[in-house]
């Protein structure tokens, strides 16, 4: 049976290695990527920050070697989820069974004045660019904020202020600056009243600025100000945004898409295709978009997968919306949060930390899935 999986991300990654290693030269999978390897989300802020270098965190796919794996570095053109065709400009491909992990798409022009005016630090070419201008500034009025809903990572916003303070302090600039931070939502992490507490009190702590139930709607580059959803603004001499999200183009032309994401069984991970699995921040599912969500629908899409290829009656796995995120907080302390969304019900999350020995645990999370994933040499 042909498997393709397209996208290599938190997602495809971890739904080829669970069926490589369970049924290595038997399986018939190939993985299609357009980009030369993969980065953690989190190491964006690693190299942006001045943690690590960008050839620290970039894990090539070329690296890897998994029996039944097939690794195409292409750009996928077009996908037919009923005929289940793949056209990329590597050459065409069939599927008996397809899985859809092509994330979400980055749109910074899509916000007027953003590119202009101001940077944005979710793309790996935006993050890593930052690095110097971080460097380079000054001080003065630094504007972290949130362009549009969904966004992948909603902690992020909220880390990347507390790390622009610890920069700022580092660099002898705290006198002549000022942080805020500008979030949709209404706390930061609504899920976790212990998080969001937590994080309410770091910013007061620091005398970072928060303001919640807002957008970013632009920037104004010759007035130096970003204007928030609720027609209010605020000045900015360095803005640090989150652009808008989309799914990738070749996914709105495929027809699967339905207001904007693929929408999924979310027990399942089915798509209303037959034999066609979406998982990670290309669906509507209904959990935050980040990549220990990902990998949790990838394990249950890989579990259904393998059960069809076994011949051992139906599948059982389903998906609990479970996600155990790692969250920066300065001052060399890392905080754990462990949410869980199941479908219809309210979302509850519980905190750990802020603490120094965390910071070990987040840093054992990425190695682990790096060897899973790449084997020592990613
Ligand atoms: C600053 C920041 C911090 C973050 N921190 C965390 C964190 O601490 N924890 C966490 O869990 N998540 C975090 N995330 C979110 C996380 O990175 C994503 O949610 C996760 O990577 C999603 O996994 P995915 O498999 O759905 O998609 P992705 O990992 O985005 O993978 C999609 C893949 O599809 C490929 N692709 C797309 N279109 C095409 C095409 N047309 N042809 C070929 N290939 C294509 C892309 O190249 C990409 O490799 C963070 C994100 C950011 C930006």
């Amino acid at each position: 049976m042909r498997i393709v999986v397209l996208g290599a991300g938190f997602g495809g990654l971890e739904l080829t290695t669970l069926l490589s290693e369970e049924f290595g030269d038997d399986l018939d999978l190939v993985l299609i990527d357009k980009a030369e390897g993969f980065v953690f989300g989190f190491a964006k802020l690693d190299v942006m920050f001045g943690r690590a270098t960008a050839d620290d965190v970039l894990h090539h796919y070329a690296e890897i070697v998994k029996p039944g794996v097939r690794v195409v570095r292409s750009t996928i053109r077009s996908i037919d989820p009923v005929t289940k065709h793949v056209s990329t400009d590597a050459g065409d491909f069939e599927a008996d069974i397809l899985v859809v992990a092509l994330g979400a798409d980055l749109d910074p022009a899509g916000t007027p004045g953003l590119v202009e005016a101001g940077h944005e630090f979710y793309t790996v070419a935006g993050a890593f660019a930052l690095r110097n201008v971080l460097e380079e500034f000054e001080g003065g009025r630094v504007v972290v904020g949130v362009t549009s809903t969904p966004f992948k990572c909603p902690p992020a916003p909220s880390e990347t202020a507390l790390l622009m303070h610890d920069l700022l302090n580092r660099r002898g600039l705290l006198d002549s600056s000022t942080v805020s931070l500008v979030m949709p939502m209404g706390v930061p992490i609504p899920p976790s009243p212990a998080a969001s507490a937590a994080l309410l009190e770091a910013f007061a702590e620091r005398g970072i600025e928060w303001h919640p139930g807002k957008l970013i709607t632009g920037l104004d580059p010759r007035r130096k100000v970003a204007q928030f959803s609720d027609g209010g603004e605020i000045g900015f001499d360095l803005f640090l945004g989150v652009p808008v999200h989309r799914a990738p183009a070749v996914v709105l032309e495929s027809g699967m898409a339905v207001d904007g994401w693929i929408q999924v069984d979310p027990l399942t991970l089915e798509t209303a295709f037959p034999d066609v699995y979406a998982v990670g921040d290309v669906t509507s599912i209904g959990t935050p978009k980040a990549g220990v969500f990902a990998e949790g629908q990838a394990i249950v899409a890989a579990a259904r997968i393998a059960a069809r290829l076994r011949g051992s009656g139906p599948a059982e796995a389903t998906y609990d919306g479970r996600g155990l995120c790692y969250l920066e907080f300065g001052r060399d302390a890392v905080a754990k949060v462990d949410v869980m969304f199941r479908s219809g019900e309210a979302p509850v999350g519980s905190l750990e930390g802020p603490s120094a020995e965390l910071v070990g645990d987040k840093v054992r999370f990425g190695s682990s899935r790096r060897s899973r994933w790449f084997g020592d040499a990613g």
